[in-house]
C-alpha cells in the first residue's frame, strides 16, 4: 500500500524527469492544450486512458464515470463534450468500456444502493433493451457481452446529443469510436464507429469480441 506522501514524492520525481527531457516542457504546457481526442471511459483505476495509449499530457481530454455512461442530462459529461467539440475541436471521441466492469456487473446483478444504484439506471436500460440477446447467453458470458452492448448504446446516445449533432451538421470532421479494453492482455479492441454519415435509427449491435 502506498502512503499518500509517496504520491507527492513520485510527482516531484516525475516533474524532474520531464525537465531532464526538455527545459521547456512545462513552459510549453502553460501555453495551452490542443488535444485531438476526447475519452469517455470508466472510472475503474485499472483503465488509465493516457497511460494505456502512451499519450502525453495535453494529448487527450478525459471524462470518466462508473460504467462509461453517456447521459444527455448529465451536466458534468455534457459540458466536457461541449468544450471538447466546440472549443478544443477534437477530431475523435472514444467511448471505452472494459471487461470485468464492476458497474456493469451491478447493472446486471444488483447489489448496490444509493448514488451508485441511481447512477446505473442508464446501464439497466441497456440490459432491458438487449434482454433477448443477454438472456440467451450462458451466464458467464452475459456481463462481458453487456460491456460491449453498453459501449454501443452509449455511443449512439452520444451521437444523438445536441452538441454532436450540431458538429455533424456543421461539417466538423468528428468521428465517434466505441472500444473495449481487455484487462487480461492490456489491449484496446475497436467495436464500432459513428460519423456524420451513419444513420442513427438503425445502428447494428457490434460483433461479439469476447466470448
Ligand atoms: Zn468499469
Amino acid at each position: 500500500m502506498r502512503d499518500y506522501k509517496h504520491l507527492l514524492l513520485a510527482n516531484k520525481a516525475w516533474a524532474a524527469e520531464r525537465l531532464e527531457e526538455s527545459d521547456a516542457y512545462f513552459s510549453r504546457q502553460v501555453l495551452g492544450q490542443k488535444p485531438e481526442f476526447l475519452w469517455i471511459g470508466c472510472s475503474d483505476s485499472r483503465v488509465a486512458p493516457d497511460q494505456l495509449t502512451n499519450t502525453e499530457p495535453g494529448g487527450m481530454f478525459i471524462h470518466r464515470n462508473i460504467a462509461n455512461l453517456v447521459n444527455p442530462n448529465d451536466q458534468n459529461l455534457m459540458s466536457v463534450v461541449q468544450f471538447a467539440v466546440e472549443v478544443l475541436k477534437v477530431r475523435h471521441i472514444i467511448v471505452c468500456g472494459h471487461y470485468a466492469c464492476g458497474g456493469i456487473d451491478a447493472a446486471l446483478g444488483g447489489g448496490v444502493h444509493g448514488h451508485v444504484h441511481d447512477w446505473l439506471a442508464i446501464a439497466r436500460d441497456v440490459v432491458k433493451a438487449h434482454a433477448d440477446e443477454l438472456d440467451a447467453l450462458p451466464e458467464e458470458q452475459r456481463a462481458n457481452r453487456l460491456v460491449e452492448l453498453n459501449v454501443r448504446d452509449q455511443l449512439v446516445q452520444l451521437a444523438r446529443t445536441d452538441v454532436v449533432q450540431a458538429a455533424f451538421a456543421a461539417g466538423h470532421p468528428l468521428e465517434l469510436h466505441g472500444w473495449v479494453y481487455d484487462l487480461r492482455d492490456g489491449l484496446l479492441k475497436p467495436l464500432m464507429e459513428i460519423d456524420a454519415a451513419t444513420p442513427l435509427g438503425d445502428v447494428p449491435t457490434p460483433e461479439k469480441v469476447l466470448l
